[in-house]
């Protein structure tokens, strides 16, 4: 695997004032910091703010006032900062892209995903959340008598928790719909990636979006988290599937709903009539993105017996050639693991792995000499089931290739585990389509590991069983953010029927008139 002699430069663009300017918009009073280093080279990136309790609420109660008056703005105001939003991310994408790649590690590349999420759901929402949204007529109990209609009512301030491995998409992405529907956002980044995410808020208030709007709050999960989820009216949480059930509890303690996008164990079958160079290429972008730390990214692979070897050889070909660097620009296809803890988990999965018979095919190895937490893309095979990563997530570089006889058992396979956040299947549309539903998986890619999917903002995405709660993009994304609420018109008689009639005899009427609506189509 090649390493890129370019040397990791991760001695920050960012001048000292320009890093004020982004840490002043953390909302604190504590004067205490804590240092943020780069996963790139382990260099020391910024001294970031932690907020308290007492600042979360601060940051609550200028988020509940400053709501009041964005919740009575029109869609088309929205509207406007949305599509401002998307063309101010496209323009400073240089910068967002350093600090991306300072704060994650991972390759500009794949930091490009990001930028080019965000925008895609900004213009998406822009476009789309008047007809989301507007009030809508719906049929009344007694026609013409009765007249209904629902209003999705903002559900007031949104507490978004967001993670390190997509820092600019998963915290400013899941806000937009949130906003757009008319709420305010107390938003806390993951510890390891706030600069990015200030950044992304930085360019909301230039959009157009008034700073009450969306308060950032920085430091621990367990205690800047909880306080979030202490005060919200609804919880978006992106994470691991342990600390999501810990926010499930606490948000049902308080009879508040939440969203929760959380782990996978994501498999890609390779039906039998696939096109075996185009699978194995699609496979390497499915299960390396961001060094493997995406949450829809592929970690096993299945494979017909009878083509096992040739997928085999072509996939392990191309992981081969992949090269490896730290440094802001375009030349790395894989960038580095965010932490020693990441690093570790992976080096426990291959030694476990190989301990339990697995044989590594690519990879296997920590690449200190590139940077502190970088290790290679990596392939298994024989893994059983007694291994760590036969059925547990890990987020890294890691994938395992399997043999299987029958589609049949390649589904059964595939829906092992106890995870359903995302599926892929390489083959022929028309048969893969037919296999789609027996997937358990949020999401299904034909044809593609998981850009399909994630890149369609107009389609819903999440998770079934493990994987979470909820959807993001789509309709369903924004309508999490609402009540829905119906607003019922009686006109000329009340439901209870007219004064002067007995009430048995308008129940006769009433009778008559329900048997009327049964013969009548459309009633
Ligand atoms: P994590 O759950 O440890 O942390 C995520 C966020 O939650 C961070 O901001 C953290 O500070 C906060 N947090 C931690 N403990 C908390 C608590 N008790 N209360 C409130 N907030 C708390 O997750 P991680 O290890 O940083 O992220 C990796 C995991 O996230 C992986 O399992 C991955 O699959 C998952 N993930 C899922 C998606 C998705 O869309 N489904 C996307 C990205 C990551």
């Amino acid at each position: 695997m090649t390493a890129l002699d370019t040397p990791a430069v991760t001695a920050s663009p960012l001048s000292a004032t320009r890093l004020a300017e982004l840490t002043a918009l953390i909302r604190t009073t504590t004067g205490e910091s804590r240092t943020t280093y780069s996963p790139l080279d382990g260099a020391p990136v910024a001294d970031v703010p932690v907020s308290s309790v007492a600042d979360v609420d601060a940051a609550f109660a200028a988020a509940r006032e400053a709501q009041k008056a964005w919740s009575r703005t029109s869609f088309r105001e929205r509207r406007k900062a949305l599509l401002r939003l998307h063309d101010l991310v496209l323009e400073h994408q240089d910068e967002l892209l350093d600090l991306i790649q300072i704060e994650s590690g991972k390759s500009r590349q794949h930091a490009y995903d990001e930028v080019a999420h965000l925008a895609l759901t900004a213009r998406f929402y822009a476009r789309r959340l008047r007809k989301q949204l507007r009030p809508r007529r719906r049929n009344g109990a007694l026609p013409t008598l009765t007249s209904i209609t629902v209003n999705q009512v903002p559900k007031g301030v949104v507490g978004i928790i967001s993670p390190w491995n997509y820092p600019l998409t998963m915290a400013v992405s899941d806000g937009l719909p949130a906003i757009a529907a008319g709420n305010a956002v107390v938003h806390k980044p993951d510890s390891q990636s706030p600069l990015i995410a200030l950044a992304g808020v930085e360019l909301l208030r230039a959009a157009g979006i008034p700073a009450g709007v969306w308060q950032v709050v920085s430091g621990a999960g367990s205690v800047v988290g909880t306080a979030i989820i202490d005060r919200a009216d609804y919880v978006c949480f992106t994470g691991s599937t342990a600390t999501g059930k810990l926010i499930a509890q606490q948000a049902a303690a308080r009879l508040i709903s939440c969203s929760l996008e959380l782990g996978g164990k994501n498999p890609m079958i390779v039906l039998p009539g696939a096109d075996i160079d185009k699978a194995a290429e699609g496979a390497v972008q499915s299960c390396f993105s961001s060094a493997g730390q995406l949450c829809v990214s592929i970690e096993r692979l299945y494979v017909p017996q009878d083509r096992y070897e040739e997928f085999s050889a072509a996939f392990v070909s191309r992981v081969q050639h992949l090269a490896l660097g730290a440094s802001l620009d375009w030349d790395a296809d894989i960038g580095s693991l965010v932490s020693q803890a990441q690093l570790d988990t992976v080096t426990a999965h291959v030694a476990d792995a190989t301990a339990h018979g697995a044989t590594v095919l690519v990879g296997g190895k920590a690449r200190p000499d590139i940077g502190p937490y970088f290790y290679e893309p990596t392939v298994l095979e024989g893994v059983t089931e007694a291994a760590e990563c036969f059925a547990g997530e890990t987020f890294g570089p890691l994938v395992s290739l399997y043999p299987y006889s029958t589609v049949d058992e390649a589904v059964a396979l595939a829906n092992g585990g106890e995870y359903g956040l995302n599926a892929s299947l390489w083959g022929k549309p028309r048969e893969a389509r037919a296999i789609a539903p027996l997937i358990k998986a949020g999401t299904v890619n034909i044809n593609e590991g998981f850009s399909a999917t994630f890149g369609s903002i107009d389609a819903p995405m999440g998770g079934m069983r493990q994987s979470g709660l909820g959807r993001r993009q789509g309709a369903e994304g924004i309508l999490r953010y609402t009540e829905p609420q119906a607003v019922g018109v009686q006109r000329l008689v009340p439901m209870a029927g007219p004064a002067f009639l007995k009430p048995q005899t308008y129940a006769r009427l009433l009778t008559t008139g329900l048997r009327i609506l049964r013969r009548t189509p459309r009633a």
